[in-house]
């Protein structure tokens, strides 16, 4: 039964919660829907990595838990905060209603939504990438990287400039290909879904689909002290570009390292990790080589 269930699982959480998103925005009440499939598919997951973790050992209590959820709601406050301010000002906050320039606006909405994905993506891709590889970007990256466990409820830690500049390197491609902010709010909630569900600590097998998107499986290897290990796998939803850039990593016959994390210091409190990045500018090191 948990070998079934360790195949399906994803796929199924992922379904739901786009069933339960469409039935939400095909009535009318999008923010509610997204809030009930978000939350819910959280909920799921934190019983799930009790009942069948990936690794035991992540689900001991590593210190972090209260600032995991500070710099998630961090997050999703400043997002709330552009989105109102946005909107205040007349401008649109995310994207136009209608579809713009050349936009395939005749199109379902799925393959819409698909498009919205792959073009979004190679902007997730390159912000990541960089945060990896370039030493001023890594000392926001370093706070998610921080981690010494993988589940659910660290997810959303990252710094607030690793979250603005992700966010706008994606909109950016998006919105210049013009996409309509119902796509590109279908492609923000399918990224969170799917982040949750690559993040948990549950034993999920996902076969054919570590071709596609980017799942726990892959995931894990990227949260390797290794840099070589860890510089890989920078896929938000989609595997695609780590593919054609050659950075897609999956060996065959291991498993990835219990031991995850960062050999660079980053500060152990919320206000620390806070200053972190501004207190290491004056001299970026690459990651790995800090002291
Ligand atoms: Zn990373």
């Amino acid at each position: 039964m948990r070998g079934l269930l360790s195949r399906i699982l994803w796929p199924a959480l992922l379904a739901l919660c786009i069933a339960g998103y469409w039935l939400g925005w095909a009535s009318g009440h999008p923010v509610l829907a997204y809030n009930v499939t978000y939350f819910g598919l959280g909920a799921v997951l934190l019983l799930l990595e009790q009942r069948m973790p990936y690794e035991t050992v992540w689900l001991k209590n590593d210190g972090q838990i209260l600032n995991d959820v500070a710099h998630t709601a961090l997050n999703k406050g400043i997002g709330q905060m552009l989105a109102t301010v946005g909107t205040f000002v007349g401008v649109s906050a995310v994207a136009p209603a209608a579809a713009s320039g050349w936009w395939p606006a005749d199109w379902p909405l799925a393959a819409q939504v698909a498009l919205a994905l792959v073009v979004g993506e190679f902007g997730l891709y390159w912000a990541h990438r960089l945060g990896h590889e370039w030493g001023v970007a890594w000392q926001w990256h370093a706070i998610h990287h921080s981690v010494t466990r993988l589940w659910v409820v660290n997810t959303g830690r990252f710094h607030f400039l690793d979250s603005l500049w992700k966010a706008g390197f994606a909109l950016t491609v998006g919105l210049a290909m013009g996409a309509p902010k119902d796509v590109v709010l279908w492609m923000l909630a399918i990224t969170t879904y799917v982040g949750l569900l690559t993040h948990c600590n549950i034993d999920m097998r996902c076969g054919i689909l570590n071709w596609v998107f980017s799942t726990p499986e892959l995931h894990r290897w990227h949260h390797s002290r290794d840099p070589v290990e860890g510089n890989t796998n920078y896929g938000e939803n989609l595997i695609l570009w780590d593919m054609l850039f050659g950075t897609r990593y999956l060996p065959a016959g291991r498993r990835p390292p219990v031991d995850i994390g960062t050999d660079d210091t980053v500060p152990h409190g919320f206000l620390g990790q806070l200053a972190h990045p501004f207190r290491s500018w004056s001299k970026p090191p690459l990651r790995g080589e800090a002291d």
